[in-house]
């Protein structure tokens, strides 16, 4: 579909089958890719997306798309504290070519996290704070980097989605428990709207 001149994508939504795919890794880089990648980032941008996965829109590829905010304090000043966070935040957005998780540090940091394919339920997971992570930027270099703060959060959140994992699998007991039913009502939908497509289908033919 198109939104303003911009070709975007259908996010797939929580009881979607192809969200628990595992992507495969990107060979070469071909126009293709260039041209899928624009229309990722656009998704993203279209629904206000920290980041999407190329499985958020049902292409089985380890690509994603991220456009992290630089973090500022009271003053609006930059706080950057990792040298990843220094690399890429403000060349955002980008679009990253098998990105991988080369180490995790130590220290778990546990904060509220949402994803476009689990519309409206937010929950706390807890992931280490700092990650090492390699990746092409499509159109530049290729990097491996300790990440942090937002960027680590984000970049272990989306390479999830290429291994077919959602927040929603690394929540605590207790905060799975909370959102159950939210998700319980998503999955409902998705079915009858399959079932809808499938009658739309009959109809036609
Ligand atoms: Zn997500």
């Amino acid at each position: 579909m198109r939104i303003g001149g911009k070709k975007i994508e259908k996010v797939r939504v929580y009881g979607d089958p192809f969200l628990g795919k595992k992507a495969e890794s990107v060979k070469n880089i071909d126009d293709k890719l260039l041209k899928f990648s624009e229309v990722l980032t656009n998704t993203m941008r279209e629904f206000d997306g920290v980041g999407l996965a190329a499985t958020q829109v049902g292409a089985g590829i380890r690509v994603i798309s991220l456009g992290v905010p630089i973090p500022r304090d009271e003053n609006e000043v930059q706080i950057i504290s990792s040298p990843g966070e220094a690399l890429l935040l403000n060349r955002m957005p980008l679009v990253l070519v098998n990105p991988e998780i080369v180490s995790y540090g130590p220290d778990i940091c546990v904060k509220e996290e949402g994803c476009l394919s689990v519309p409206d339920i937010y929950a706390p997971v807890a992931r280490p704070s700092k990650v090492v992570v390699s990746a092409q930027i499509l159109g530049g270099e290729s990097f491996t980097v300790e990440c942090g703060g937002l960027l680590a959060r984000a970049f272990q959140h989306e390479i999830d989605h290429l291994d077919g994992i959602l927040f929603v699998d690394r929540l605590s007991k207790e905060a799975y428990e909370r959102i159950e039913p939210a998700l319980g009502k998503l999955k409902r939908r998705y079915a009858r709207l399959k079932f809808l497509r499938k009658l739309i289908r009959k109809d036609n033919e």
